[in-house]
């Protein structure tokens, strides 16, 4: 795919060509399309992955656009300008960045874009706001300052950026996000950037997104190739024994696992250490310390299973880490992207199985669509599913995040049954995993 066929003006392909960009970027060929289309977006992306042309290119060439037909030769500009988009961004360094970039894209366009940001003097931001801006890059702080001493026209705004989102809630910008909205007109176009989806991000994108397109790349690739990716379906109560099978039969030395709660985080880490596999786990209940010990551990080989959930992997970089397994899908299927995106970095070879139980179908079949493909499936002898085991409704987790009693009871296996399974499992009597 190139350039050329995303429908932007000539102006700004030549700025691109002189970035030397040959190709859009995943990201890019999957966000400029929406946002040429007007529609609100909610994707989930790292910086490292093209994501500031993918939100900046479209906002130009609609910016463009309706210069284009608003001002003409014959009736040039009237008045000063009126702020088209809004760019937040949680730190200085990346609202810099983000103007620098927009700056050379517009290199060719009569477009005016401006950076603002706190711990400088506010005097020569408000001198220039005065002149009028076309898009304003700002930290949320500074925006309100600015926006209090009557500097800067909110009203005026079509399109609005939140970039690293999830760093803006991590830093404790929630309030001020929302006040910023606030005073936006309520007819816009929301563009939403994360490199993660917690619970607090899909609130926040509930309440500003309108009917959003979701978009998902890796930071290296987007599922990419580089990254072998499996389902191995199993019942739910076999998930462990599975697991630890699967480490054994394979040796695997290094495998980071994710589960969906600190409890089963906890829970599964003591289980595999019981079953001979020197595991930990690194949830956000455990001390700093604790978590960085446990990496440590499992970077210099003393710990085999690393069991993480979602918030406590988020910047977890361990070079050459081969295996990822997803113990649980995660709830939202951008997760999915970003656990097996901690594998097969920097042009390595991993592999990222899904253990799949007949309860996250849903879920499954979500994270197909995101990333547009149907996902491989792999079988153990001796692990298949049972089909009289049915679905079930989701679980409400208690307060502690211990999952709610099982209501049900399964009357189809007895104690002897299992023990026998687990017996032939550790004995590596099945030996087929693919
Ligand atoms: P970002 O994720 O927006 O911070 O971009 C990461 C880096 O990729 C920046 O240095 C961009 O200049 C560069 N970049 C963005 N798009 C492309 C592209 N299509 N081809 C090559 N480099 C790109």
């Amino acid at each position: 795919m190139s350039f050329d066929s995303l429908g932007l003006d000539a102006k700004i392909l030549q700025a691109i060509h002189e970035q030397n960009y040959t190709e859009p970027t995943p990201i890019q060929q999957q966000a400029i399309p929406v946002i040429l289309s007007g529609k609100d977006l909610m994707a989930s992306a790292q910086t490292g992955t093209g994501k500031t042309a993918g939100f900046g290119l479209p906002i130009l060439q609609k910016l463009h656009e309706m210069q284009l037909k608003t001002v003409t030769k014959a009736e040039p500009r009237k008045g000063k300008r009126r702020l088209y988009a809004l760019i937040l961004a949680p730190t200085r360094e990346l609202a810099a960045q983000i103007g620098e970039n927009i700056r050379d894209y517009s290199r060719y366009l009569a477009i005016r874009s401006l950076v603002v940001f706190g711990g400088v003097s506010i005097n020569p931001q408000m001198m220039k706001l005065r002149g009028g801006v076309d898009i304003l890059i700002a930290t949320p702080g500074r925006l309100l300052d600015l926006v209090h001493q009557n500097a800067v026209d909110l009203s005026s705004v079509k399109v609005l950026v939140l970039d690293e989102a999830d760093r803006m809630l991590d830093m404790g910008f929630i309030h001020d996000i929302r006040r910023v909205i606030a005073k936006l007109p309520k007819k816009r176009q929301n563009l939403m950037f994360s490199a993660t989806f917690s619970d607090d991000i899909k609130a926040l994108a509930q309440t500003i997104l309108k009917s959003p397109e979701s978009v998902a790349v890796a930071k290296t690739n987007s599922a990419s190739e580089q990254i072998t990716q499996y389902v191995h379906r199993v019942d739910k109560r076999r998930k462990r024994e599975l697991l630890s099978y699967l480490i054994g039969k394979n040796q695997w030395q290094q495998v980071l696992i994710f589960t969906r709660t600190k409890y089963g985080a906890n829970h599964l880490a003591e289980q595999l250490t019981k079953d001979g596999i020197k595991a930990s786990a690194i949830h956000g209940n455990k001390s700093q310390g604790a978590r960085t010990k446990a990496l440590a551990d499992f970077k210099n080989g003393q710990i085999r299973a690393l069991v993480a959930t979602d918030i406590a992997a988020r910047g977890l970089d361990i070079e050459l880490l081969p295996y990822v397994v997803n113990y649980e899908l995660p709830q939202v299927a951008e997760d999915y992207v970003h656990r097996i995106g901690r594998t097969g970095r920097a042009q390595n070879q991993g592999q990222a199985i899904s253990l799949v139980c007949i309860d996250e179908l849903a879920q499954l079949k979500s994270i197909e669509k995101l990333i547009k493909k149907p996902i491989p499936e792999i079988f153990t002898q001796g692990f298949e599913v049972d089909p009289r085991i049915k679905a079930e409704p989701v679980k409400k987790a208690t307060a502690k995040g211990a999952p709610a009693k099982r209501r049900r009871v399964d009357k189809t296996r007895t104690p002897k049954n299992n023990q026998n399974s687990m017996k032939q499992s550790s004995h590596h009597t099945y030996s087929k995993t693919n």
